[in-house]
């Protein structure tokens, strides 16, 4: 550990005197009149796409060409590119991971069994990313689209030995002493926990026309009773992006710097659906708050940004039927997700109309009698065949409802992104990022943090029993 530690503050400095050398021939406008990228971060904003494995990216590549020029455009991920990783989780839980498993590898460094949030394969608490940002002085948040206590941001907050302990998640929040938690979770947060917060100096934001206006540098704001509604279904609403610039502004108050994680939790949601639509609009949302933090990068070039996946999802292909077709064109023209297409198709006697006027698209006879049948047998059975409709017209094909065991990419810019260059595991990229946070902890936090510790240990009394593996069946 302390070897690898090592190794990578040596990769640091060199990849930093790399870094010095290529930036001085660098007569980019936003480098020149910033003056020269420093070696090392003040701040760092890791963003995860829930389950964007390579299929997605690729896919929305295509989905948001401009069909009338010749070229194909590039996107932010194909413009940030630099490297890959492996997920698979700890050797008890095989080769395919779950969120939780990953996002703990990502958050400490140490792989663990799925279903682990940032405890190991025998359920003892691994310091997170956020604990030791916290005990250098650093400020930490997390802007989210599922509930703030889902296995992503719970694994880079607190332990605990199962994911779906999501009450005590939420109350274990209480003492993480994290200063910015914005995304979805209401149902987990009753009235007497909030006041806790309250009382810990917490700004308390419940509904997300406060957002803009927060301006406490602690702040917890919770936008739904679980997740956040699906983007497809509120265009133009960005709430992912407005949380994450709201985020950015609240942490730059500490002079210190900060570590900031922004998920994509839903591209996941939509994945494990297989809902091509959805999940496409979920990754259109992400790319835009990555470029938010890209513009945020332009101003403070001390600030480097991280972006991967915690796995695949759907096993999502770009073709199916053994046709060499992939049309976008029926992607993008279909307006809602296909649940509020059924749903809406349930309520009217024309719902032919409906469902068309949706899609974007005139039902041939054939679709009509499929989803005739489908409508009799209620909403789900529906949504189903509206999906299975979308999949054979746009030639788009899923593997699975769960997760498989591909590499994921990684994109970065900004101080010592280099360092992630090529292929690495999922566990490196974490020990990296560990690597960059200032050494020394100032004298005035060592004693808020000591206390922090005392009550984590003290919210994760954890019962050392034989580790849980989740099943196949289990979402997210
Ligand atoms: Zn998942």
């Amino acid at each position: 550990m302390t070897l690898t530690r090592s190794l990578f503050t040596g990769l640091a400095l060199l990849s930093s005197a790399l870094l010095g050398i290529a930036h001085a021939n660098d007569d980019s406008p936003g480098l020149t009149m910033m003056g020269t990228t420093p070696s090392v971060p003040k701040n760092i904003v890791i963003m995860i796409g829930d389950g964007m494995g390579p299929a997605y990216t690729s896919a929305y590549r295509y989905y948001k060409n401009n069909p009338d020029t010749e070229e194909i455009e590039q996107t932010v991920f194909d413009r940030l590119l630099v490297g890959s990783a492996s997920t698979y989780p700890a050797k008890i839980s095989g080769y395919v991971t779950d969120s939780a498993a990953a996002a703990t590898a990502l958050a400490t460094g140490i792989k663990s069994y799925n279903g682990a949030v940032s405890v190991d394969i025998h359920k003892r608490p691994i310091t997170t990313i956020m604990e030791q940002a916290k005990k250098r002085g650093l400020a930490t948040g997390i802007a989210v689209t599922s509930q703030i206590n889902h296995a992503t941001p719970a694994a880079f907050l607190t332990h605990n030995e199962s994911r779906r302990n999501y009450d005590e998640i939420a109350k274990s929040l209480l003492n993480t002493d994290t200063d910015v938690m914005l995304g979805g979770g209401k149902r987990y947060f009753p009235a007497k926990l909030i006041q806790q917060f309250e009382a810990k100096g917490y700004q308390y934001l419940s509904d997300f026309s406060q957002l803009e206006t927060a301006s406490s540098p602690k702040v917890i704001g919770l936008f739904a009773d679980v997740q956040l509604p699906w983007a497809i279904n509120e265009r133009g609403a960005h709430k992912l992006s407005k949380m994450t610039s709201k985020a950015l502004e609240l942490l730059s108050k500490n002079q210190d710097g900060f570590v900031l994680l922004v998920e994509g939790s839903l591209i996941d949601w939509a994945g494990h659906n297989n809902d091509i639509v959805t999940a496409m609009a979920e990754m259109d949302e992400f790319a835009n708050a990555i470029e938010v933090v890209e513009q945020y990068a332009r101003q403070h070039n001390d600030t480097l940004m991280l972006v991967t996946a915690d796995h695949n999802t759907g096993g999502l292909s770009i073709g199916a039927e053994g046709e060499y077709i992939w049309k976008t064109d029926i992607i993008n023209g279909v307006s809602t997700s296909p649940d509020v297409i059924a749903t809406r198709a349930l309520k009217y006697d024309d719902w032919q109309t409906k469902v068309s006027d949706a899609l974007g698209f005139k039902l041939s006879q054939n679709e009509e009698t499929q989803l005739s049948l489908a409508r009799m047998q209620g909403v789900e059975v529906m949504t189903t065949a509206i999906k299975n409709l979308i999949d054979t017209r746009s030639f788009t094909g899923w593997t699975t409802g769960g997760h498989t065991g591909v590499d994921v990419q990684i994109f970065a810019s900004g101080p010592a992104s280099t360092l992630f260059s090529g292929f690495q595991d999922n566990t490196d990229i974490a020990n990296k990022l560990m690597s960059l946070l200032p050494k020394e902890a100032k004298v005035v936090n060592q004693v808020k943090q000591s206390s922090t510790i005392d009550k984590r240990v003290e919210v994760n009394d954890i019962e050392v029993n034989e580790p849980v593996v989740d099943t196949p069946t289990l979402n997210n």
